[in-house]
């Protein structure tokens, strides 16, 4: 049994926003420095970016990859936020299972710290986490994102997590990557978005829903 579960947030808890959403959000980034971007470069610097390929495409516009990146995060954050006020971006139905648990609880997001924070807010679920770290603003939150173990390893040692009994739930391959890396078990949750997804690294577990956690770990009710 495991007594820390470390939760990805987006697929996991709530839902994933749509791509566009984070296109029109980084074609704004560039457009505050006066830039019209190729909608490639736009493509590249939305999605799960890679810092190198950010840096080459700032080299072309003559950008300064920390400014871009930051107005990017910004922006992306101030949109997902209005996917979250307009309910487009909404908590999944089994989420109280999070409450339910006897363990040590943490979120480790790639999602801006700002935004995790905003979604506990909105949805009044500060108190459902021990802690949760989303990642900072800047080149370097990239760097340190999953699969890197930076956020994993902060989150572990803000709950007091043993490596030997801790679980990570995700829906992506960086989230199972970022486990292994850190030493520690994992669980794929497919949830619809992934009915397909044949993950890249084998989880310790698979499953469903988050209800598949009480087969797990200890509830409250025990
Ligand atoms: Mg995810």
């Amino acid at each position: 049994m495991y007594d820390a579960v470390l939760f990805d947030n987006d697929g996991v808890l709530v839902t994933v926003c749509e791509f566009s959403v984070f296109l029109e959000a980084t074609r704004r980034a560039f457009e505050g420095f006066g830039v019209d971007p190729e909608p490639a470069d736009v493509e590249a610097v939305s999605g799960v970016a890679d810092p190198e390929r950010v840096r080459e495409i700032c080299a072309r516009y003559g950008l300064d990859p920390n400014a871009l990146w930051r107005r990017r995060d910004r922006e992306a954050t101030l949109a997902q936020r209005e996917e979250v006020r307009a309910g487009r971006k909404r908590p999944y139905d089994d989420l109280d299972v999070v409450r339910s648990l006897d363990v040590r609880t943490a979120i480790v997001s790639s999602n801006q710290h700002e935004t995790v924070e905003f979604l506990l807010d909105h949805l009044d679920l500060r108190d459902a986490f021990d802690a949760y770290f989303g990642r900072e603003h800047s080149m370097a939150g990239v760097e340190r994102k999953k699969p890197a173990t930076h956020y994993v390893e902060r989150a572990m040692a803000a709950i007091d997590a043993d490596p030997e009994r801790t679980l990570m739930v995700g829906d992506s391959d960086s989230d199972l990557l970022a486990a292994r890396n850190a030493g520690i078990d994992s669980a794929f949750l497919r949830r619809e978005h992934r009915a397909g997804h044949e993950p890249s690294i084998t989880p310790t577990h698979e499953l469903s829903t988050l209800h598949g956690l009480y087969g797990l770990v200890g509830t409250s009710a025990d």
